[in-house]
């Protein structure tokens, strides 16, 4: 079977067709098609099965890619699934939206000159063709075991470790202030990158499979910290992060400046269907408005998309320092070029502008400067080189921080870093509170879905070695 693979020489790289752009903006459908079984295929066959390969490395779970492309080449698609959710709780949506440029793909080592092989759109195409077959089951357990688990949060951290735990036979109960499942799969991601059906099949399988869930639940407010230590055998806190960064500048205070992440939000609630009152108001919809987003993250990247598809007059996106030095992934800028957005590269807000309402954002230009302590290029502004850009809604997507845990569970003994993130025991995950574990963002800082999953699965494994060694103690 190995001439079906090695095919890079001869056979081009192919991403999966890409809707146009005037169609794009007109909707908020996903924007890629799914690859063929054909083209999969082929596209798959372009694996040189290395034998070191950097691929596999280069991605948080260390997913087995050449031998899931090797059998998707092969036509074994069952198979191919079976490796592909070996390591992977959510691999439909790792397919969907990790930077695989920076990760699988961007490491991929077929030889210079020929552009690398489509991972992630493989990935996608096996698990969305085993969820049409009916391959994916709820992850029921042989035997129930008596050993519970609380877990804070349904993102993709603590979903993932509800899963583990849950096909061992552990009671899972999973509790989230949101009212749907998912985290900021659910909420922030829009649905152009992750459509929200993908999500929600995954947690009617999770009720089915007898994991508990609570929702619209905040714990720390409905339900005590304390309570759920003294509940379970063990508490897992992935909680993410959720404070907004703000911006002080003139004016900050006018209406019509709000933060990206209720924005999202309130757009992906409005496409589930929800009755959403500040999106019916106006106060968070783009519609007729010349819009400015402020930030070069992934997150800005969502926001100007979002407008643009709301139906923006205009779109603008400021950002202080130039294309190459953007944290957001290049994919997203340029998806965001393609459906005219306006980049002002080199551009720092001063001040808001307005009476009552924002009128518009003044900004200054900027030029890189030399590197920090850190090694990257200061930015300063050039004199006089104030300028106004018409603004009816200005969105702010500078990024999150964590909120204060020790606060808001009252529990002052909760060990945190100097950034606020949960410190935990790198090997055991476990915080300084016995029997409290704790998993993606709010560990990391605002990271990426694939790591939460490599998060929440490595904390089940923990969680269970630790209940297992309290109870020989006990025992004893
Ligand atoms: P979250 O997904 O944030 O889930 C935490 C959950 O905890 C939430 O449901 C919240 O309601 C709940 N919670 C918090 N406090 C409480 C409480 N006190 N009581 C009960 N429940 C509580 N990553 C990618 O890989 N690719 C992308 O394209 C991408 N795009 C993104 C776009 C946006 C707009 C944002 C904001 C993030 C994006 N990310 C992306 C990052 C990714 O979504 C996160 O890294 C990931 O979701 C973190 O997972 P988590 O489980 O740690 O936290
Ligand atoms: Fe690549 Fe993400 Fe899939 Fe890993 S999980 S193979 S990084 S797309
Ligand atoms: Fe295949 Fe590229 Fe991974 Fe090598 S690095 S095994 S060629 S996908």
């Amino acid at each position: 079977m190995a001439d079906r693979m090695l095919q890079f020489v001869s056979t081009p790289q192919r991403t999966p067709e890409k809707r146009k752009a005037d169609l794009r903006r007109e909707d908020f459908d996903e924007i890629y098609a799914r690859f063929t079984t054909e083209r999969a295929a082929e596209q798959a066959s372009r694996c040189s099965q290395c034998g070191v390969p950097f691929c596999q490395v280069h991605c948080p779970l260390n997913n087995n890619i050449p031998d899931w492309l090797k059998l998707t080449a092969e036509g074994r698609l069952e198979e191919a699934y079976e490796v592909v959710s070996a390591t992977n709780t959510f691999p439909e949506v790792c397919g969907r939206v990790c930077p695989q440029d920076r990760l699988c793909e961007g490491n991929c080592v077929i030889e210079k000159g020929f552009d690398s092989v489509t991972i992630g759109a493989v990935e996608k195409y096996i698990t969305d063709t085993a969820w049409e077959r009916g391959w994916i089951k709820p992850p029921k357990p042989r035997h129930e075991r008596t050993e519970s688990v609380g877990i804070i949060g349904a993102g993709p951290a603590g979903l993932a470790c509800a899963e583990v735990l849950r096909k061992r036979g552990w009671q899972v109960t999973v509790y989230d202030r949101y009212d749907r499942v998912g985290g900021l799969m659910i909420y922030g991601i829009p649905n152009f990158k992750l459509e929200k059906d993908v999500v929600l099949r995954r947690h009617a399988q999770y009720a089915e499979a007898g994991i508990t869930f609570e929702l619209g639940v905040d714990i720390g407010r409905d339900i005590s910290f304390q309570a759920l230590r003294d509940k379970h055998d063990a508490v897992l806190i992935a909680t993410g992060v959720y404070k907004a960064r703000d911006i002080q500048a003139p004016g900050s205070g006018l209406g019509g400046i709000v933060p990206a992440l209720d924005y999202l939000t309130a757009s992906n609630r409005k496409g589930l269907g929800d009755a959403v009152a500040d999106f019916d108001s106006g106060a968070l919809d783009a519609a007729g408005r010349d819009v400015v987003v402020i930030g070069g993250g992934d997150t800005a990247m969502d926001c100007v998309r979002t407008a643009v598809r709301q139906g923006a007059k205009s779109v603008s996106c400021l950002y202080r320092r130039d294309r190459a030095n953007m944290p957001g992934s290049m994919r997203e800028v340029s998806n965001a070029e393609e459906e005219g957005v306006r980049f002002l590269w080199l551009n720092s807000p001063e001040a808001f502008v307005g009476e009552g309402q924002v009128t518009g954002v003044r900004a200054a230009r900027m030029h890189l400067g030399l590197p920090d302590a850190t090694g990257r290029q200061q930015v300063e502004p050039i004199a006089g080189s104030s300028h106004t850009i018409p603004a009816g809604l200005v969105i702010k997507a500078l990024g999150f921080d964590p909120e204060d845990l020790p606060a808001m569970f009252d529990e002052p003994g909760l060990g945190v870093s100097r950034w606020g993130t949960l410190r935990v025991d790198r090997k055991t995950m476990m915080t300084n509170l016995p029997g409290v574990f704790a998993a993606g963002d709010i560990v990391r800082g605002a990271s990426l879905v694939v790591w939460g999953i490599k998060d929440g699965r490595d904390a089940a494994t923990q969680i269970q070695s630790y209940v297992a060694a309290a109870a020989a103690v006990a025992a004893e």
